[in-house]
């Protein structure tokens, strides 16, 4: 079934703009002319919403997350990226464990199954997450999804 991304990511937008901290702006912007996808909505809702929260949880008041769309000739893509602590380079490679949590946690609560959960929902999509992430500066997420 196919679904307006556009529509599903300014509500998505709303309701994580709500639980933000103080000054925390989550920045939606869409490329492309197309906003339909033939995806699961809920599938893909859920994966969004994980890597936004993470987002807000592992970055500071006054931040900026930029949470982009584009839909072309080759696909689908979803980015959302934080100026927050970062991932250290030794961690990433367990990022989509389960129960895995960086070791720059401290003790900002979660239980390490977020990102489990989209990498799942991804490969179930025929998707796929990437990411790029530098300590104290920031990351960005990254999933595609290419036309057969
Ligand atoms: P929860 O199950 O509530 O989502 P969690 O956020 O700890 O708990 P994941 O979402 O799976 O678990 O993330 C795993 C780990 O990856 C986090 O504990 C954190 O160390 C790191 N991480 C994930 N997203 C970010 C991010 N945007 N910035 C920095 N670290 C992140
Ligand atoms: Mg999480």
């Amino acid at each position: 079934s196919s679904f307006d991304l556009v529509k599903l990511s300014e509500e998505i937008t709303e309701e994580m703009q709500l639980v933000a901290k103080q000054n925390q702006h989550i920045i939606y912007q869409h490329t492309g002319k197309e906003s339909m996808v033939s995806l699961d909505q809920n599938l893909l809702k859920n994966c969004i919403f994980n890597l936004i929260a993470n987002a807000i949880k592992y970055s500071g008041e006054n931040t900026f997350i930029e949470y982009n769309t584009e839909i072309n000739e080759q696909g689908c893509t979803v980015i959302i990226k934080d100026n927050g602590i970062g991932i250290p380079e030794k961690d990433q490679k367990h990022l989509f464990e389960p129960f895995f949590r960086a070791h720059n946690t401290g003790n900002i609560p979660g239980t390490g199954l977020g990102l489990n959960i989209v990498a799942r929902y991804t490969y179930l999509m025929n998707g796929r997450v990437d990411f790029t992430s530098i300590v104290n500066q920031g990351t960005s997420f990254t999933i595609t999804f290419t036309k057969a």
